[in-house]
């Protein structure tokens, strides 16, 4: 039986981890299919975090984490985590390799994963030139153009990387005011290889099976307008993992809201007594690393002082 089971090793995850076996507790694992790191280690540029005065990419900042918490005791598990039930007191994990682990308190931080945007030739050119990591991918298309869609933080900060690699950039957004934060949008338009492509949505994704040869975006009253791009990045946000809290019957372990994301209160503590959420998945989230981490300590000092009583 296991004191803490930490869903996700994303910065909630790795932090929850750490200050639960610094703070005492034996028995925790955290499990996380992926290397530890979470979604940030798909950005290239992060200038926001707290105490790092340089520009860092994600890989970057998050290398250091797993080494520092597990030196008190934490353990990854490389297994994705299928369900979270309770039976009694008692939660049960069942586990991708069809094992079944019991755990005291159970702390979800699975985060968010990107969005699709649901037009023509997506799911048939992803990952053959219709991509969601500028970090990733963009080094495929040095000097060549590429095309962003999409107006938040992640889409302008990402076509800003791309517009360093690439020759062009064409943005494309469905509307004229966007969603990422005001200095990003003006260095955006400063950028003279970056080309606003606005109120307009993308209609297909062309290409061969060689891959993407070129996009079709059309405007609001129906003008069609051909980008002959290689590369396609889709940044239309992002879904909250939740899956693993949903029940034979369909229903949800704890309460939601309606976009899905646990609802907590100011201890991340959730509607079931003993499950906390941290991060990402947690209404009113700041999506942001520092706030993510913050989580994590929050819900892992809340499970210390539950044991404790
Ligand atoms: P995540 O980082 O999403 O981690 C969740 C982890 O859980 C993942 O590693 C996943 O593999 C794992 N997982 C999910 N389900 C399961 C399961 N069932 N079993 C086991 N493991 C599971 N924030 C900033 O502060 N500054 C920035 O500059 C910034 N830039 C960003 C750029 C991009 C491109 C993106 C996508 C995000 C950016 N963010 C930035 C936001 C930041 O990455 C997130 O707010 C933060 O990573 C959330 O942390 P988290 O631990 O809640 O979740
Ligand atoms: P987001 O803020 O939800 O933006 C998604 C964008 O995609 C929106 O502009 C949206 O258009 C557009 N979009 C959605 N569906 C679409 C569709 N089907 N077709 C065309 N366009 C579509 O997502 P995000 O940029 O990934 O950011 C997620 C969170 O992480 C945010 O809270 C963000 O602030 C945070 N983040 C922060 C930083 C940072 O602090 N530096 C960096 C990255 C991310 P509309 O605007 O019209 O809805």
């Amino acid at each position: 039986m296991l004191d803490l089971a930490i869903i996700g090793g994303g910065p909630a995850g790795l932090t929850a981890g750490l200050y639960a076996t610094r703070g005492g507790l034996k028995n925790v694992v955290m499990y996380e299919f992926g290397m530890p790191g979470g979604q940030i280690t798909q950005s290239s540029e992060i200038e926001n975090y707290p105490g790092i005065k340089e520009v860092v990419t994600g890989m970057e900042l998050m290398a250091p984490w797993p080494e520092q918490c597990m030196r008190f005791g934490l353990r990854h598990e490389m297994v994705e985590v299928k369900q979270i039930s309770k039976d009694g007191d008692i939660f049960k994990l069942i586990l991708a390799n069809g094992k079944v682990q019991e755990a005291k308190n159970v702390i979800v931080c699975t985060g968010s994963t990107p969005k699709r945007a649901g037009f023509s030739g997506e799911d048939e050119f992803f990952g053959k030139g219709v991509s969601s990591c500028a970090t990733c991918d963009g080094f495929f298309y040095k000097n060549k153009e590429v095309a962003v869609l999409g107006g938040g933080d992640t889409a302008l900060e990402e076509a800003l990387y791309l517009s360093n690699i690439c020759s062009k950039v064409y943005l494309i957004h469905r509307r004229e005011g966007f969603r990422a934060a005001p200095s990003t949008v003006e260095h955006v338009r400063n950028k003279e290889n970056i080309e606003l492509v606005l109120n307009c949505t993308i209609k297909d994704v062309y290409g061969d099976k060689m891959g993407v040869n070129g996009i079709w975006v059309v405007d609001k009253e129906g003008n069609e307008r051909d980008l002959q791009v290689p590369g396609l990045f889709v940044f239309a946000g992002m879904n909250v993992n939740n899956g693993v809290l949903k029940q034979d019957d369909g229903s949800f372990l704890c309460d939601l809201n309606d976009r899905g994301e646990v609802i907590v209160d100011l201890s991340m503590k959730t509607s079931i007594e003993g499950l906390f959420a941290a991060g990402d998945i947690r209404i009113e989230a700041p999506k942001q690393v520092v706030c993510a981490a913050g989580d994590g300590a929050v819900a892992a000092l809340q499970v210390i002082a539950r044991e404790q009583h």
